[in-house]
């Protein structure tokens, strides 16, 4: 158990308390609210039915976009670096690459050290707008996040972030996976222009949450936009009861 030989104090107790409810040996999830409703497997969305919602994490709930920024700047103060207003497409390393090719690599080792993803901010209105939803009648909601494939750090914070803002029942609510289109739902907001797997017609409908690396693209009808928590999020889950 790499994670907890170095861990400090604090973190470790966090960890084991994750890992303890993972393994289900802690009795919280029995008494987890979530476990007694039912949640109805259809993802349709008609009148009568549940509506099922995927959240995606870094960009929409996460700052993963903040988080980079003030980590890389930290880390490497003597190299250039791209402004969140000069942010274009969803690949931060990518982006840096082409500022200077060794660029790409030391971008990467930002989110691959670890504490980068517990650490991250939470976006404004994502939690108290995910737990709203988990409120409303007839509505599931899930995090549905893609752990990068450096594994030995990222999924494990990603379940910490979610206990540590969300609280630990939402733990029976995330799903990681590299492939989102294999996942069933009625809306997916994920800040992602392009989210392609193996799946060519997904059950879903994706909301574009607007992001600095998107903001810039156009956005044509039917698709639509969440422009941030602040806009009408409500508005966008009702349409889908209709
Ligand atoms: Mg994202």
């Amino acid at each position: 158990m790499i994670l907890l030989r170095n861990a400090g104090p604090r973190s470790t107790t966090m960890i084991l308390s994750v890992t303890s409810r993972l393994l289900g040996r802690g009795k919280s999830l029995l008494r987890d609210p979530f476990k007694r409703i039912c949640i109805d497997m259809s993802s349709s969305a008609a009148p009568g039915k549940r509506l099922r919602v995927l959240v995606d994490m870094d960009g929409v709930l996460a700052d993963f976009e903040g988080g980079f920024l003030k980590k890389y700047r930290s880390r490497y103060p003597h190299e250039p670096h791209i402004s969140l207003e000069d942010r274009r497409g969803f690949w931060v390393s990518a982006q840096y690459g082409r500022l200077r090719s060794d660029l790409c690599d030391k971008a990467i080792s930002i989110w691959e050290s670890k504490g980068f993803f517990i650490d991250l901010e939470p976006l404004p209105g994502g939690v108290q707008a995910v737990k709203e939803m988990a409120q409303m009648d007839n509505t599931d909601v899930f995090i549905c996040t893609s752990p990068i494939k450096h594994y030995q750090h990222c999924p494990y914070e990603k379940y910490a972030w979610v206990e540590k803002h969300l609280g630990c029942d939402f733990l029976e609510h995330v799903i990681l996976t590299r492939d989102k289109t294999l996942i069933s739902g009625d809306i997916l907001i994920d800040d992602k222009p392009d989210i392609e797997g193996v799946e060519p017609n997904p059950a879903w409908e994706h909301v574009l949450f607007t992001a600095c690396h998107n903001k810039h693209l156009s956005v044509h009808p039917p698709r639509r936009r969440l422009l941030s928590w602040s806009d009408d999020w409500r508005a966008i889950l009702q349409s889908k009861r209709q």
